[in-house]
C-alpha cells in the first residue's frame, strides 16, 4: 500500500501518524479509519450504540448489503457489542472518494435509524473523543479516560452467577462420578477418574456460572472431595448389587445397606481405601496445575492495570 494518508482521507479528517489512525466526523458522527498496510486495506471503525437500539436490524441489514453494493468493500460487520467495522480495499487514486462514500452512507444510515456514537468502553452516549488506548484506537468518554489512566476497571466484566455456577459444578462432578463408577464396574482402579471429577466440576461452574471466581474454585474443590467419596461408595454399592443379585432378589437399596457391614471386612476396606487414596492423589496431582492457574487468572482479572491513553 503506497498511499499518502493525507490524500486518502475524507475532507476534515486528521491523520495521527504516530498511532497510524485517521479520525474525523461526518455529519456529527465520529469515525476512526485504520490503514492496514499489509492487507492493502482500510478499516473504518464506528463505535455506536447499536445494542438495544430499535434501528439495529435496519443498520445490520444495510451493513450486510454493503459488500454487494460496493466492489471495494471487502468485509463489513458488527462485533455484537458496539463496534461496526468496514474493510475497504485500497485503490490508491480512489481511496478518498471510496472512504468518503462509505463514511457518508454510514452516517446517514445511523441518522436514519437513530444510532449515535458511544464510548468504546462504557458504551454510554456522551461527549467523546478519539484516543489510542494502549495503542488501540478508540472513542472514549471523559469518565473512562480518567478510569483508564488511573487503572480502574472499565470493561464490564462478565458477572458471575454463583447459584447457577454451583448447579453447574454439581452437574459436572456428577458427570465425573459417573465415569468413576463406570471405571469401577469395569474392574479398574476407579481413582483415575479423580481428575475428571475436579475438571468437570470446574468446567460446569464456568459454563453455567459464566465465570470461575475464587469462590467458585473453592466450591468445586470441596464438591470434588465429597464426590470422590460419594462416587466410591456408589461404585461399591453397584458392585455388591451386581454380585449378589445373581443369587436372589436384591434391590439396589438392599445392596447399599450392606455397605457398612461389608466395610468391616478388611479386604473390602483395603480396596476402598486404595481406590480413595489413588483417587485423591490423582485428583490433586492432575488438578493442582489447573487449579493454580485458574486461581492466578482470577487474581489477575481483578487486578487493575494502568493504561496509556493518548487523546488525539
Ligand atoms: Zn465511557
Amino acid at each position: 500500500m503506497n498511499v499518502q494518508m493525507e490524500r486518502a482521507m475524507p475532507d476534515g479528517f486528521v491523520f495521527e501518524k504516530a498511532q497510524n489512525v485517521m479520525h474525523g466526523a461526518y455529519s456529527g458522527l465520529e469515525f476512526l479509519i485504520v490503514p492496514l498496510i499489509g492487507e492493502n486495506q482500510f478499516r473504518i471503525q464506528l463505535h455506536v450504540d447499536v445494542e438495544g437500539n430499535r434501528g439495529k436490524d435496519g443498520l445490520l441489514e444495510f451493513l450486510g448489503m454493503l459488500k454487494k453494493r460496493h466492489s471495494f468493500v471487502q468485509h463489513s460487520g458488527y462485533n455484537g457489542m458496539n463496534l461496526i467495522s468496514v474493510h475497504v480495499a485500497s485503490n490508491e487514486q480512489e481511496d478518498k472518494e471510496n472512504l468518503t462514500i462509505l463514511v457518508s452512507e454510514l452516517s446517514s444510515k445511523c441518522q436514519e435509524f437513530g444510532i449515535h456514537n458511544c464510548c468504546s468502553y462504557c458504551r454510554n452516549v456522551k461527549p467523546l473523543r478519539a484516543a489510542a488506548v494502549d495503542g488501540v484506537p478508540a472513542l472514549i468518554c471523559d469518565d473512562c479516560r480518567v478510569k483508564l489512566v488511573s487503572g480502574e476497571s472499565v470493561t464490564q466484566a462478565k458477572r458471575e452467577n454463583v447459584p447457577l455456577g454451583i448447579i453447574g459444578a454439581i452437574l459436572g462432578v456428577l458427570l465425573g462420578s459417573a465415569l468413576w463408577i463406570l471405571i469401577g464396574q469395569l474392574g479398574f482402579i476407579a481413582g483415575i477418574a479423580g481428575f475428571a471429577i475436579v475438571f468437570c466440576g470446574m468446567k460446569g461452574y464456568d459454563l453455567l456460572g459464566k465465570r470461575l471466581s475464587k469462590v467458585g474454585i473453592v466450591v468445586c474443590v470441596l464438591l470434588s472431595i465429597l464426590m470422590i467419596l460419594g462416587a466410591e461408595v456408589a461404585s461399591l454399592g453397584f458392585v455388591i448389587y451386581k454380585e449378589l443379585s445373581e443369587y436372589g432378589t436384591l434391590t439396589m437399596a438392599d445392596a447399599f445397606s450392606l455397605i457398612p457391614e461389608l466395610m468391616k471386612e478388611s479386604e473390602v476396606a483395603a480396596g476402598v481405601a486404595k481406590d480413595l487414596l489413588v483417587g485423591y492423589a490423582l485428583a490433586i496431582w492432575a488438578s493442582y496445575a489447573s487449579i493454580k492457574s485458574a486461581w492466578k487468572q482470577v487474581g489477575e482479572d481483578n487486578q487493575p492495570k494502568d493504561h496509556t491513553v493518548v487523546p488525539f
